[in-house]
């Protein structure tokens, strides 16, 4: 972090400044779609990317770039951009690198949704993902060739909290010549900053912890500034000239804030993905308390995994930040103040106990979302994971006896009580 200012200033101040016409100490929610010109030449000067201001709230607005710049700080990236979604993030940080016939690759082990949207969505723009066990390097090499693009990874992966030796990925990525995206959404800049491990651009669903009590969706790309995108041919979109602005290269023109200018210039103005005021303002009171909240997410977790692994009617947990994990000793060195709160369980009593444990839980809600302020649980296998074959739903971390928690931030005592009566239920 270059600032001189710790985490805990900076998830408060990073981006923030009275606001310039009335002093108000909050960021003002800016709910306006659109910013008075000065004259003519103003106008056509922002039209030109000759001098940056407000235009219109597709491309950027005042309170959403309060977020920007929180979040880009908090990273120790050069730049944001904020999205509708975590989806929407994803898309938007492939855009500028894919183009039809190009391939990203991508561990195997992501949330759900991003593998859906990887195998099959992303086809659809003549783009592919070509998914590896990230564990395995000579794999993650043997996969690249000379259509690949981009490599894309979780640094704390869902759904079973597996984390990803990024330092190794960002070697072979380095080496290729590729950029390496993370996505961070599961640990946070709070307990892992992929950019200090190699990642070229992190992307996070601010949906989860960053927001934190799931009230509104958005997402965001970050960019560290360094990687050289003319290096190569690979990346025309950066190094090239934009026919649309009137042949202005990118890279060339705004150096390390290429990515993030022509996310803006190009990807919001075209593609639209763009979050709203009022959401920005939303998960900028969330990151406000994102350090203190995850202390104690970890802690819940710690504490709630332990007890389950300890349990007689449960087979296995796999949470990281257990001595027992395999992945126990990656944490020391990629996410040292905790393993989030996300994880999995296995039940001796298989599906129909899995079925029977989700409905007889009061505190923990079921739902399809991660990373709130209350708990959460799944039943993978007889919902997101559904459509699947055993085998797919076993190589996906799903199985039928697997039951995915997301710790929130109520007492574990309280927490651990909820558990124990629905594993009653569930062998009852
Ligand atoms: C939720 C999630 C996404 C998708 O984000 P949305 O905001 O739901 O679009 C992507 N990656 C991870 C790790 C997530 O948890």
């Amino acid at each position: 972090m270059d600032s001189p200012y710790g985490f805990d200033t900076l998830q408060i101040h990073a981006g923030a400044r009275p606001d310039p016409a009335t002093g108000a100490r909050q960021t003002p929610i800016y709910q306006t779609t659109s910013y008075v010109f000065r004259d003519a030449d103003h106008a056509a000067a922002l039209f030109n990317l000759q001098e940056i201001g407000y235009i219109y709230s597709r491309l950027t607005n005042p309170t959403v770039s309060v977020l920007q710049e929180r979040l880009a700080t908090l990273e120790g990236g050069v730049g944001g951009v904020c999205c509708s979604s975590g989806h929407a993030a994803q898309l938007m940080a492939l855009f500028p690198l894919m183009a039809p016939g190009r391939n990203v690759v991508s561990s195997s082990r992501l949330y759900g949704g991003t593998v859906t949207q990887f195998s099959q969505t992303i086809k659809r723009f003549g783009w592919s993902a070509k998914f590896v066990d990230t564990d395995d390097l000579d794999a993650v090499k043997a996969a690249i060739d000379e259509d690949t693009r981009a490599i894309f990874c979780e640094s704390i992966a869902n759904p079973g909290g597996y984390i990803t030796d990024l330092d190794a990925i960002a070697k072979i990525a380095d080496e290729a010549g590729l950029p390496l995206i993370v996505d961070n959404t599961t640990a946070t800049p709070y307990l892992c900053r992929p950019i200090e491990h190699g990642a070229t651009l992190v992307v996070h669903s601010t949906t989860k912890y960053l927001t934190g009590n799931g009230t509104v969706t958005g997402g965001v790309v970050i960019d560290n500034g360094r990687f050289d995108w003319s290096a190569s041919d690979k990346f025309p979109s950066l190094s090239q000239p934009e026919p649309a602005y009137h042949g202005l290269k990118f890279h060339e023109t705004f150096g390390h804030l290429a990515f993030t200018f022509h996310s803006i210039a190009i990807g919001l103005r075209d593609l639209g993905m763009t979050m709203n005021p009022q959401a920005a303002h939303y998960t900028l009171m969330g990151i406000e308390t994102l350090s203190l909240r995850m202390q104690k997410h970890v802690e819940n977790a710690v504490k709630v995994a332990t007890w389950l692994e300890n349990d007689p009617r449960v087979e296995y947990v796999t949470y990281a930040g257990l001595p027992s994990s395999p992945y126990h000793g990656r944490m020391a060195k990629i996410c040292p103040k905790g393993a989030s709160s996300l994880f999995t369980f296995a039940l001796k009593g298989g599906y129909e106990a899995c079925v029977k444990f989700v409905d007889g839980l009061n505190l923990f809600s079921h739902v399809a979302n991660l990373g709130d302020t209350r708990s959460l649980v799944i039943h993978s296998a007889s919902t997101t994971h559904r459509q699947l074959t055993e085998e797919q739903q076993k190589a996906a971390g799903a199985a039928p006896n697997v039951i995915r928690l997301s710790i929130g931030l109520e007492d574990a005592d309280d927490l651990i009580r909820d558990l124990d009566e629905a594993l009653a239920a569930a062998s009852a």
